[in-house]
């Protein structure tokens, strides 16, 4: 057999895949055993009934063979105009791709940005996909990690110190795994870095709608930015879509001309009766999407309120997003440790800090992505568990 391309053998890179507790939990469950997760970014609700009838309808009325490439231009136009405001950028639908979800985003985000052998930065913690994601487009992934010391707001010397020689920075706000939201001194400082060293910012927001405390600045928004901006979003988490694989990137007219060109040899769009659901979705407004966030904004603070006066956990209050990072060092266990004990005692699955690099280490991420009476009972589980082994 012939051996497979070294980019590909070496995509998650060593000890970088973070998915052991998952696969675990999930084996459990399929055995038989009661297993609570609180493992991935996956609502306890489905797509709503109307987005899915418009899917239907679609399909019916039609759509289902090959869509235009670059995405159907109600929908483009509708991003465009979504970002417009947001960015408080004159975007057209030229300025936008229609991506099979935010994963296929930031993959044509990088391809675009870096060439074979450049260095791309992350800051760490981040997504568990990132890194893989740089190395598949032949580019070399370089953390800097960000404390949680700083409420894991990203370390601007550490950046600028990497930043020579770069070509691109990937950040993430509203942040997952931290919940962190990026402040706008925060911002204005990448966007000097990126400015003085000529990097391409690759920019994440498939969380702008879950904003909890504080304001979502789109990095783009600042002056200079959305020229070398590459902004990536996607309806997974808005509405909850995750499995509809319905996303953007958002950049310049010339590069996302070039990224359809990519799209043309990879994806060859994404499914007409998808997009119209996802256009349908969009023109839902902002109540409905303020209804796929709420849950986790009640069981951030049920999660919060409850580990208050425990000694064992400690938690800087997510800004955003659908996950709490607690800090579980007082208990004495790595977080690989703690999660990989709290699984087998107590039957709740949780993901390592360690699954989203160095700077995560010692902390567990749980997602509020169960429904509240259940999330109550796990939490109320891992928090008695914490506690013991302080003690
Ligand atoms: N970016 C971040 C930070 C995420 O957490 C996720 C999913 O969990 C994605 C991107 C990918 O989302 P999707 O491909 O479903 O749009």
């Amino acid at each position: 057999m012939p051996t497979p391309s070294q980019r590909i053998a070496t995509l998650t890179g060593a000890g970088d895949d973070g998915w052991e507790i998952f696969y675990r939990a999930r084996a459990m469950k399929a055995a038989g055993h009661d297993v609570l997760e609180l493992t991935i970014g996956e609502h306890d609700i489905g797509t709503a009934p109307a987005i899915l009838d418009e899917m239907h309808r679609a399909a019916r009325a039609g759509h289902t063979g090959y869509a235009a490439v670059p995405g159907i231009a109600p929908l483009r136009a509708t991003v465009a105009a979504r970002l417009t405001a947001r960015h408080g950028q004159a975007y057209g639908p030229e300025n936008i791709l229609i991506v099979p979800g935010g994963q296929a985003g930031l993959f044509a985000a990088h391809h675009a940005a870096c060439d074979q052998g450049d260095r791309a930065l992350l800051i760490d913690p981040y997504y568990a996909t990132y890194p893989g994601t740089i190395r598949a487009v032949g580019a070399l992934p370089q953390p800097v990690a960000a404390k949680s010391e700083d409420g894991f707001q990203p370390d601007l010397a550490g950046l600028r110190a990497a930043a020579p020689g770069a070509r691109s920075l990937l950040i993430n706000s509203p942040n997952n795994p931290t919940g962190a939201v990026y402040s706008e001194a925060s911002l204005r400082g990448i966007a000097a870095i990126a400015h003085d060293h000529d990097l391409w910012v690759i920019a994440d927001e498939v969380y702008d709608t879950q904003v909890w405390d504080g304001h979502h600045q789109p990095i783009a928004s600042l002056p200079g930015m959305a020229a070398r901006t590459l902004t990536v979003g996607s309806l997974s988490k808005s509405h909850a879509m995750t499995g509809s694989r319905l996303g953007w990137v958002c950049g310049p007219v010339e590069t996302i001309a070039q990224m359809i060109n990519l799209a043309t040899h990879t994806t060859y769009g994404v499914p007409g009766y998808i997009q119209e659901a996802g256009l349908f979705a969009l023109n839902l407004g902002p109540e409905a999407e303020a209804a796929v966030a709420a849950p986790f904004n009640r069981r951030r603070d049920m999660l919060m309120g409850r580990i208050a006066g425990h000694a064992s956990l400690r938690a800087i209050p997510p800004q955003g997003a659908m996950y709490v990072m607690l800090d579980i060092r007082a208990t004495g266990l790595s977080g690989d440790d703690f999660a990989a004990r709290l699984l087998d005692a107590e039957q709740v699955a949780v993901m390592p800090g360690e699954s989203f690099g160095r700077a995560a280490a010692g902390h567990v991420r749980v997602a509020l992505t169960l429904p509240d009476d259940i999330f109550v009972t796990a939490i109320t589980r891992l928090i008695g568990f914490a506690e013991r082994l302080a003690t």
